[in-house]
């Protein structure tokens, strides 16, 4: 399986799936929960039955050895995996595919591409694994004024180029996707530790470019606490940070390209800081009666200066969605590793937080408990979860999830605004009532990161229009009720609304003047972020 190539339309590599099993459970969760007898299904396109348009360029002698135009290369790169996404290559509409994909091989290659798209005005795609569900690499060009467009796939570059043992980091290509990147750093006896959920399938750099969430809850949550130094490649030459523990220095440089989404530069490697693999560990599930308290027990826990690794909660139909609960009550996964020391007291401390909101413990104090109990049966979930969607939208069935950040002083009353402005708008956009639950996956001593997914009955030919009507229903009701369009997700181009909302007007035009500096063609990523 690790030789095959991914998916054109779908999760993972050719061949990987949910299982039967799988499959049944969830199409049974949702026949009860819709009221039908079975669902419509329609087949997606083989790759050979998509129709591509013509490349509008093709590349110089000099390139032509790391570019491609052939069909599965253009249908791969034509979008990332968002819902909309999984409809439009289930309807085999494939007309945004890129005329050209390139794979450098190093920095040079990279400048080179760049080069030739000024040349001839095509736009550029940054593209690492393409897990972006915001639209980051389908490229949407005005054509009147891009000639072509180019996808930059980062795939060939891969590497971990240096260790620096004494100050635990290394140099590692953008290239490199979750488990060989870990791969080539476990000889070392180290880890990065940074697991997001699309933790196979995406990339170093797509990391570093989205800002991305990992499986920490609290502390390092997001990548940019891991990024010790960057180079990146801009369309005005090449720039690279300087590597230190810390700095004061004015505005980070490092700041700028992190979160830049393929707008500014491609990320084309990075030290990153690393830690030492966990020895110690301990961790459990609690069950709460009502999630709202399970969210109390979850602000003690982030205030009380422990830092859990994990600490998500999920409400009881989450749990139950997922087979870690039966429904009656809400679940919180709780975990702390170390390297170096025991954690058992620092679990029992949480444990004692979490009964002082009526939690009882399920399991604690056990080297597997994460991998054990309601634990261990959401975290088999979490894992296989990203395989379902190619199984479902052909049923018609609109299922998806946005996540959020909020202060714990507004959480509450945002919590049941948004839930309510979502109920609503699925009832509205498909005729009948559909479900919305919720799980924290990161935690703040002044807030937590809410996690919304929602399941709804579609009809094919609506399904897109009935998500677009959910999905801006959703946001709206984030943005008015405070909190922030995305904590990990990156705003792409389809949360570009909301985002030119939340962010002050000025820092847009600061944005814009630093992509005119480092990019003044507009060659990269026309779009995301900001206009081209
Ligand atoms: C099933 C699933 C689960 C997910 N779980 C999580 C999660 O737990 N946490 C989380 O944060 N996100 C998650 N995501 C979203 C996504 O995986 C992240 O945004 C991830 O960081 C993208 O990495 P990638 O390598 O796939 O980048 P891509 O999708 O290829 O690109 C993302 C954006 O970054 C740009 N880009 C990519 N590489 C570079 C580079 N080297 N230089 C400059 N720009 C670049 C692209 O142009 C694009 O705008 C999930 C997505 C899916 C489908």
């Amino acid at each position: 399986m690790a030789d095959a190539r991914l998916k054109h339309f779908g999760w993972g590599r050719e061949g990987e799936a949910i299982t039967p099993e799988e499959e049944r459970f969830a199409l049974e969760r949702y026949r009860r929960r819709f009221g039908v007898d079975g669902f419509a299904e329609k087949a997606p396109p083989a790759l050979e039955g998509i129709r591509l348009p013509s490349p509008r360029v093709a590349p110089p002698p000099s390139l032509a050895a790391i570019c491609s135009s052939e069909r599965y290369d253009r249908a791969a790169h034509t979008y990332g995996k968002s819902y909309p996404d999984t409809v439009r290559g289930l309807l085999g509409d494939y007309a945004a595919a890129p005329d050209v994909v390139a794979y450098p091989r190093d920095a040079a290659d990279v400048a080179a591409l760049i080069d030739w798209a000024g040349s001839i005005g095509a736009a550029v795609i940054p593209f690492g694994g393409g897990s972006s569900v915001v639209g980051g690499v389908e490229h949407r060009i005005d054509a009147a004024r891009y000639k072509a467009a180019l996808t930059l796939d980062l795939a060939r570059m891969g590497r971990v180029l240096e260790v620096d043992r004494a100050s635990r980091a290394a140099r590692i290509e953008a290239g490199a996707f979750g488990p060989a990147l870990e791969a080539q750093l476990k000889p070392h006896a180290l880890t990065l530790r940074h697991f997001p959920q699309s933790f196979e399938y995406s990339t170093l750099g797509g990391w570093i470019a989205t800002r991305s969430g990992g499986h920490f809850a609290t502390l390092y949550t997001h990548i940019d606490d891991f990024v010790q130094s960057l180079v990146v490649v801009t369309p005005e030459g090449r720039l690279e940070t300087r590597r230190l523990p810390g700095s004061g220095a004015g505005p980070s440089p490092d700041r700028l390209f992190i979160g830049s989404e393929g707008i500014l530069g491609v990320i084309t490697e990075a030290w990153m800081r690393l830690q030492d693999r966990p020895r110690f560990r301990a961790g459990g599930a609690v069950r709460f009666k009502d999630f709202l308290a399970a969210a109390r027990a979850v602000r003690a826990i982030a205030q009380s200066g422990l830092f859990p690794s994990n600490c998500r909660v999920l409400d009881a139909e989450e749990a139950h969605n997922t087979g870690a609960g039966d429904g009656s009550f809400a679940v919180m996964v709780l975990a702390f590793e170390s390297g170096d020391h025991s954690v058992g007291p620092w679990m029992e401390r949480a444990l004692e937080c979490c009964r002082d909101h009526d939690g009882t413990p399920e399991a604690a104090e056990s080297a597997d408990a994460h991998r054990e109990g309601a634990a261990g049966r959401w975290r088999n979930a979490f894992i296989r979860m990203p395989y379902a969607r190619e199984r479902m939208v052909p049923r018609a069935i609109i299922s998806d999830t946005f996540e959020t950040a909020i202060t714990w002083d507004r959480f509450e009353r945002f919590h049941d605004a948004v839930t309510a402005a979502t109920e609503a708008a699925i009832t509205a956009a498909t005729g009948r009532p559909g479900q919305v639950t919720c799980r924290f996956t990161h935690v703040y001593p002044d807030g937590p990161a809410p996690y919304f997914s929602f399941h709804g009955l579609g009809r094919h030919g609506a399904l897109i229009e009935q998500w677009r009507q959910i999905k801006e229903a959703a946001s709206d009701a984030l943005i008015a009720a405070g909190g922030t369009i995305t904590h990990h997700h990156a705003v792409g181009r389809d949360h570009r609304p909301w985002y030119d909302r939340q962010r002050p007007p000025l820092f847009a035009a600061a944005l814009e003047a630093a992509k005119r500096a480092l990019d003044p063609q507009g060659l990269l990523n026309p779009g995301v972020l900001i206009d081209p």
